[in-house]
């Protein structure tokens, strides 16, 4: 049966809100052929639909299999095994790198949208290959020539994997705690220490954050004075370097997907970009691995509404398919809006990473189009950055909360079976959790959010949405009322919270809610502007967050940091 993988919301975005004509003639000279390139892409993501229907049907039933360590060998269960093999077969391990290392120099969009249908597909599968991607662009982007020709080929051919280590028991959130050390000696750099919780910590080779002997002392408690290491387990002489996996976690979910403790004993590794400002280069990493994680959220959240949807028309109660109870319906409604959503905003923000490589790509030649305007190019880059600084942690925090409760939702639609430990929602659910805690908490986007808020990012996003509503509002004119009104609340709401930081700490979550609701109803009523029928949907959402946005301003308003207070009352008792 045809699942659908590639299905007609992301067909939406790539055909309908995308400027590819602007796009690809930013990035290289010469004619473009739009409707090629897009049926390249169309081809792409339909193979890769094909190929997620048949890893999904055989991982279905081994979902619980747990990644194990054999001999310091990390051992993934066998559909893990076989769905990466798939995907390498076809030539899909990382299709955003240059083609110059056997890549396909594919825009963030289509990775988007591989790692949303991969992740529905094999939840596990996905951690591993959306760490391929990040890892091999942050080589290409910090690596010297000679790691470049070394490694990236071996990425893209799915020769070598990778895998991102900063954690350590006393760096979780805060990576200032990190102690890892990394060691100039001879102009060889050796790194010592331990990391935890590590995906795929098996792999080949190993991203490190470590912090540089050098500066150990006085850099400690901060992010300056790191560095980031490209540490192999093999040395390029084809002997073993000082990289060992000691101990494979076993999780509530993610049970394809390893999880490792990593210890470095002297191993020999290359610096990556600038001494000293190792976390910068993280950073790219971490910014790719949150956009996709957002991704894995939305995959996951996909996948667990259609399941409910299906059950919910098939399972008879009291004569009839308990989708007819009100309640059910309202469910599941909410269930396909939040995805909605969450989509929108994703999908979005790849859409202005691409345009910003594609305008920086342009800026970075010599050519010289009549059309273009290389001052106001420079301007659009920069406000591109700013806006993608700030929907980034926005995306990565909604994402993973909506994979969360729409999964919650999920089970509950299903009853009692979807309690079971079979039940295909329930691993959906157990997936989702992790979503919100890795790469960065939803506490840690959400303060992050606001952070970009203080510093304009707010007024950039809602001088484009106010641009954007006056083109829709002869068409419609309603849900472009209500978002006016909402963006008139979010203004007057925001700049005395923002004079108080434990209380704007305090509202972090609340006020990203009530930016996304803003920046998703534009998004979505633009949408309506290639499907009109979508309005019944972008009507709906902008009804309920409005109203909901209303509400955080008067809780706002209503308080201060003194509430703080309360709360160590309320605690202490
Ligand atoms: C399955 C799995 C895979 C992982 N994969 C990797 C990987 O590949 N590489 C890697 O390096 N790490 C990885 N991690 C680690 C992961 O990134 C961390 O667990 C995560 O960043 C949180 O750190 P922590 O667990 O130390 O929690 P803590 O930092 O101790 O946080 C605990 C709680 O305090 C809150 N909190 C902390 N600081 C703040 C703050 N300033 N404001 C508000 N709230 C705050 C958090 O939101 C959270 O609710 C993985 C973890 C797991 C479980």
């Amino acid at each position: 049966m045809d699942q659908q993988f590639f299905h007609d919301d992301i067909r939406l975005f790539l055909e309908r809100r995308v400027d590819w004509e602007r796009y690809f003639r930013l990035r290289r000279p010469g004619p473009v052929n739009v409707e090629e390139e897009l049926d390249t892409f169309r081809s792409i993501l339909e193979s890769l639909g094909q190929i997620c229907e048949d890893i999904e049907s055989d991982s279905r039933d081994h979902w619980h299999e747990e990644v194990r360590l054999e001999d310091g060998v990390v051992r993934v269960p066998a559909h893990i095994a076989s769905g990466y093999a798939k995907l390498k077969e076809a030539g899909l391990v990382c299709i955003m790198l240059e083609p110059q290392y056997g890549g396909y120099g594919l825009p963030t969009l289509l990775n988007i949208a591989y790692l949303e249908m991969l992740s529905r597909a094999n939840t596990s599968l996905m951690t591993i290959l959306g760490l391929q991607a990040g890892a091999a662009n942050d080589i290409q982007k910090y690596g010297s020539d000679e790691l470049k020709q070394q490694y990236l080929p071996r990425f893209t051919s799915g020769e070598v994997q990778g895998c991102m280590d900063l954690t350590e028991p006393g760096a979780g959130s805060d990576l200032g705690g990190i102690s890892t050390r990394v060691t100039e000696q001879d102009g060889r750099f050796f790194v010592d220490g331990g990391k935890i919780f590590i995906t795929n910590g098996g792999a080949e080779i190993h991203l490190v954050l470590a912090r540089d002997a050098a500066t150990f002392d006085q850099s400690k408690g901060t992010t300056n004075g790191l560095n980031l290491m490209l540490c192999p387990r093999t040395l390029p002489d084809g002997t073993k370097n000082g990289v060992s996996v000691s101990r494979v976690e076993t999780k509530m979910g993610l049970h394809g997907s390893p999880t490792c403790a990593v210890e470095f004993d002297h191993a020999e590794a290359y610096l990556l970009g600038e001494r000293g400002n190792g976390f910068r280069a993280m950073l790219d990493l971490m910014n790719a691995a949150r956009i996709g994680v957002s991704a894995q959220g939305l995959g996951i959240a996909e996948g667990a509404y259609r399941q409910a949807r299906t059950y919910a028309g098939e399972r008879i109660q009291f004569g009839a398919p308990i989708i007819e109870q009100p309640l059910v319906k309202s469910m599941l409604t909410l269930m396909a809006l939040d995805i909605q959503a969450s989509r929108a905003l994703l999908y979005h923000t790849a859409t202005l990473i691409d345009q910003t490589e594609a305008l920086e790509a342009y800026l970075a030649s010599d050519r010289d189009e009549a059309d273009f305007d290389r001052t106001e190019l420079q301007a659009e880059v920069e406000r591109n950055h700013q806006l993608v600084r700030f929907f980034t942690p926005l995306c990565k925090y909604y994402a993973t909360e909506v994979a969360s409760h729409v999964t919650r939702s999920a089970i509950q639609v299903h009853g009692g079976i979807g309690y079971m430990s079979e039940s295909v929602v329930g691993h959906y659910h157990a997936d989702s959790i992790i979503t919100t805690i890795y790469e960065g908490t939803s506490e840690i986007q959400a303060s992050f959010a606001l952070r970009e808020m203080a510093k304009g990012a707010l007024f950039t996003a809602l001088d484009q949405l106010r641009t954007d509503l006056e083109t829709l509002s002869t068409d419609f004119p309603e849900p472009v009322g209500q978002l006016k009104n909402a963006i008139n609340v979010l203004s007057e709401t925001l700049p005395s919270l923002m004079e108080d930081p434990s209380y704007a700490l305090l509202n972090a979550k609340r006020v990203s809610d009530m930016v996304i609701s803003v920046i998703v109803g534009g998004e979505l009523l633009l949408q309506c502007r290639s499907e009109p029928r979508r309005i019944e949907l972008a009507a709906a959402y902008i009804n309920r967050t409005t109203l909901e946005l209303e509400m955080h301003a008067k809780r706002i308003k209503s308080g201060d940091a003194s509430r703080l207070e309360r709360y160590d009352k309320i605690l202490s008792v």
